[in-house]
Order: structure tokens, then C-alpha cells, then sequence
């Protein structure tokens, strides 16, 4: 076993970051290769397609755009904020991700936090993003709609220009708020339909099924907007069912606990929906005890149409290559099956079909 299994060994869930994080070791020889599994997964082209752009905001920048804009923040320093990650469930990790957004402020306090995740992950390899963000986080703190979409818009306008990273963004829901609130942030984002490709549905899971949202997903698709939505991340399956037939989402985002549910993974495979799965989040968020076992093995063995992401990066200690890493490893995925997954990103991606069919050639031809 390699030096990046084991690193992520040290991994629990319930227990703070290490700082800094494991995944430093070069790995083991992959498959006879000559590569280790670290530099095979470094060099594969990837897309992201579950990423919470305020979930990739690392306390260093947090206190930089606290300094910046006089805001105080609960804890006196980086290292004392990393050791408050040791999150038992998802409403732990919330209660400080929402902590974390009062930063945020300003049109260039967006940009610098879009940017810095493109700078991390064009180091990465990722070609391509579809970014989540949250706007009713930030327009309940008095930061107008339009200053958070400017601040992003100009970030994917740059990362394009210096990184080459193409990306789209989808505009979450808080399902622990109403559906009033909900309708009246839809209506917000009417006039920036060109900048928004899709409508997605995240935060605390148990108690707000899919359904709660059903007239406001039914107006985003007769908008335009394509959908997708969190469920099965600690949610029953009945949820993952409700965003298929209730909401009819087109990506389903998570989708873990469909494997209680024979029905639902046969519902899931037939009709070739996404499932974008987050194995460290699922680590940190206690989904899982241990990565060796996470649920991937087994929803690729039920031929589940799987991508891999990293969803809060800097709360859960890695982006795409750690994910890719810590799963890959624990669950001795080969060469062939990381290569498959990664490939998966780009063909569940919501690109237009001649753009999608130039990222999947370009891929096949390793470019
Ligand atoms: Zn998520």
C-alpha cells in the first residue's frame, strides 16, 4: 500500500484536518506502469461538476477577505478554524461553511475566491467546471444578487483566458429555507439566464425532500434552465426518487444511498442519470467510516453512470486529484476504471452536444 492510501488512512471521519493535508506522498508503482497512481491521476484530463464555490474558500483567504473588509471572524487564527473541521454530519460542516460566506462582501471578494479555486485546479488538470454557489448566503446578509454574479462571471471570463478552464455555473437553492424564498431568488436569477446554466437544490438534506420544491424546479424548467439536485447524501432514497419524477432533474447530485434501494439503482442505470459522487466529502461527513468502504466500488458494479468531485474542497481536504487518490486507492480501482470516471465528467457535463463531443475526442486522443 502507498503513501497516499496511507495518508488518507489517517483520514476519520469526527476528526479535525491533519495541517498539512496527507496527500504529499508520490504513490505506489500503478499497475506495472512505471506511473505511480498519483502521477497517472495528475495527468488525466478532468471536469468538476460538484463544487460549491464558497466550499473552496481555505481559511488563509477567509481571514485575507475578513482583514479586507473589517469582518470578525469566530476564531483567532488558520490553524484554530482547521481544527474546528471535525464535522460529525453535513449540518456541522454547514453551520461553519455559512460562517465562513460573512466574508464575503464585495464583487472582487467573489472574483478572488472563483479565481483561487481555478488556480488550484488548472494545477490539477481540470479542463472544465460546473461551480455551484449559493446566492440566498449571501443576498440575506445584504450582498445584492448582482454583485456575487459579476464577481463569478469575471473570474470564469479570466480562468478561460490564463487556464484554458471552460466552466458554467448552477445556482443552488437552500432547501432549509421556504419555497417563497426560493421562488423569489429563482426570479432573481431571470435576468442573468445567459450566466447561469442550471438550477440545483443543496444544505441540510433530512427533513427538506425534493418535493418541497416542486413549483419552484417546475418554473426553472420552463425557464430553461436544466436542473439537478443533491439527494441520497444522507437523505433515504425516496429522495433520489422525488428528484427523478418530482423535480425531474437531469444530474443527480450525490446519490449514495440508491444502493438501499434495488428498484431506484436499476431506475438509476436504465435511464443513464449522472451521479456526482464526493468521496472525501462523504469521509468528513461521517456518509462513510472508512474511504475503503465508500459505495463507488459498488455503484460501478451496478453500472451507475458515476463522476468523481470534490464538493467543499477546503473543508474536506483535497480537490479533484485527492478525491480521485483517496478513492482510487482504497477501493484498488485500475488504470481503466479512473480513466472511465474521468471521462464520465466531461459526458454528464450540461455542455451544448458539439462542444461536449469536442472535450470527449480531445480527451480519447489524451490532449
Ligand atoms: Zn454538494
Amino acid at each position: 500500500m502507498g503513501e497516499a492510501s496511507e495518508g488518507f488512512r489517517q483520514l476519520r471521519c469526527g476528526f479535525p484536518l491533519p495541517n498539512p493535508p496527507p496527500y504529499r506522498g508520490r504513490g505506489f508503482c500503478f499497475l506495472g506502469s512505471g506511473m505511480t497512481l498519483t502521477d497517472a491521476i495528475a495527468r488525466l484530463p478532468k471536469a468538476e461538476l460538484h463544487i460549491h464555490i464558497e466550499g473552496s474558500l481555505e481559511p488563509e483567504l477567509m481571514f485575507a477577505l475578513a482583514k479586507r473588509n473589517n469582518v470578525r471572524l469566530r476564531y483567532p487564527d488558520v490553524e484554530a478554524l482547521r481544527a474546528a473541521y471535525a464535522f460529525t454530519n453535513l449540518q456541522d460542516f454547514l453551520d461553519l461553511y455559512y460562517q465562513g460566506m460573512s466574508v464575503l462582501l464585495t464583487e472582487a471578494d467573489f472574483y478572488d475566491l472563483a479565481m483561487a479555486y481555478f488556480r488550484k485546479v488548472a494545477g490539477q488538470n481540470v479542463r472544465y467546471v460546473e461551480f455551484f454557489f449559493d446566492p440566498q448566503g449571501h443576498t440575506a446578509r445584504g450582498v445584492a444578487f448582482e454583485t456575487v454574479i459579476n464577481g463569478l462571471t469575471r473570474a470564469q471570463a479570466d480562468a478561460a483566458a490564463q487556464f484554458g478552464i471552460q466552466s458554467r455555473m448552477i445556482m443552488c437553492i437552500l432547501r432549509h429555507l421556504d419555497e417563497a424564498d426560493a421562488l423569489r431568488t429563482l426570479d432573481q436569477a431571470l435576468p442573468y439566464k445567459d450566466k447561469i446554466a442550471g438550477i440545483g437544490l443543496d444544505s441540510s438534506e433530512v427533513g427538506h425532500p425534493p418535493s418541497k420544491f416542486k413549483r419552484v424546479f417546475r418554473r426553472a424548467r420552463d425557464a430553461g434552465f436544466l436542473l439537478v439536485a443533491h439527494a441520497g447524501e444522507e437523505g433515504p432514497p425516496s429522495y433520489v426518487w422525488e428528484a427523478i419524477d418530482v423535480l425531474g432533474v437531469d444530474r443527480v447530485d450525490h446519490g449514495n444511498r440508491s444502493l438501499e434501494d434495488p428498484a431506484l439503482v436499476q431506475r438509476l442505470a436504465k435511464d443513464r442519470m449522472a451521479l456526482t459522487v464526493c468521496p472525501l466529502s462523504n469521509l468528513r461527513l461521517c456518509g462513510v467510516k472508512r474511504m475503503e468502504e465508500h459505495p463507488l466500488r459498488r455503484m460501478l458494479d451496478a453500472g451507475l453512470f458515476v463522476t468523481l468531485n470534490s464538493d467543499d474542497p477546503a473543508y474536506f481536504g483535497g480537490y479533484m486529484n485527492e478525491n480521485f487518490a483517496g478513492v482510487g486507492s482504497a477501493l484498488s480501482l485500475s488504470a481503466a476504471e479512473l480513466r472511465q470516471i474521468a471521462r464520465n465528467g466531461f459526458a454528464a457535463s450540461f455542455m451544448p452536444e458539439a462542444e461536449k463531443a469536442k472535450a470527449l475526442a480531445a480527451f480519447d486522443r489524451g490532449v
